[in-house]
């Protein structure tokens, strides 16, 4: 069931959230449900921060305990509604032409203070069309922060490839850090997060260091991480791949998918 928490500002910070707050009657928590975060805009605590108010994101529940009424929840933020304003005079502006946004914000408006209620459907759906109508790019924080790791990834290993200290690393070359985090966004949502070399999904958070997203260079006798040689590719895949040729990768994911 997807779920509204409408907390303070100073408690929307991380990439993942613990609150404690009160609960609506009924609602349920299962983990992996839809959360939708709401920043009070006329908050209790003092002093009151300038931060954004309103619909600020969209997460997952990744974990909950219940305390009678009150339940503690961690809420792993996926995507952050960047730079807009969606508070209640929108909402209530919503309401004109949407009666589930005006039955959310009649729900949601007269309470001032932290709360979890759960949504209907078609809540939901109100929530969700904002965040896809925004104008602004939603940034989705895991993937920034991925990323980022894999821009710091390959300006060491360039950096390494500089230093000449071994002699065996050919040199590497780059473009400057903002335009690599560009292009890698720009492969990201190109390959759709699917992995070229498998056809699998890559995992933005895991715990196996084989899943993890690595940036591979095509064609690994050119030395350039430049938009044409430069893919994202599990770790496992871009090691095993290492500078095989494409045929003798295929050659080798046919053999190990072969069942018998
Ligand atoms: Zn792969």
């Amino acid at each position: 069931m997807p779920i509204l928490v409408k907390c303070n500002p100073s408690e929307f910070a991380d990439e993942e959230l613990s609150l404690t707050l009160q609960m609506e009657r009924g609602v349920e928590l299962v983990e992996g449900d839809e959360v939708f975060v709401w920043v009070s805009e006329q908050p209790r605590e003092r002093p009151t921060t300038s931060g954004q108010k309103g619909l600020v994101a969209r997460g997952e529940l990744v974990g909950y305990q219940h305390f009678g009424s009150r339940a503690t929840v961690r809420v792993r933020v996926c995507q952050r509604f960047s730079d807009e304003r969606f508070g209640m005079t929108a909402l209530v502006d919503a309401s004109a032409d949407s009666q589930a946004a005006y039955r959310l914000q009649s729900r949601i408006g007269p309470r001032r203070h932290r709360l979890i209620w759960s949504l209907s459907s078609d809540e939901r759906d109100v929530l969700d069309h904002v965040l896809r109508a925004s104008d602004q790019p939603i940034t989705d924080g895991i993937l920034d922060a991925e990323l980022t790791r894999i821009v710091e990834l390959m300006r060491s290993r360039i950096a390494v490839a500089g230093s000449d200290r071994s002699g065996r690393n050919p040199p590497r070359s780059s473009p400057e850090d903002a335009d690599i985090f560009e292009m890698l966004v720009q492969r990201w949502h190109e390959q759709n997060g699917v992995c070229p070399l498998c056809q699998k999904e890559i995992p933005l958070r895991t715990e196996n260091k084989l899943l993890q997203m690595s940036p591979d260079r095509m064609d690994s006798s050119d030395i350039h991480y430049d938009w044409p040689n430069t893919r994202l590719t599990h770790l496992a895949c871009n090691l095993g791949k290492s500078d095989a040729t494409l045929d003798e990768w295929w050659a080798y994911l046919g053999m190990i998918r072969q069942t018998s």
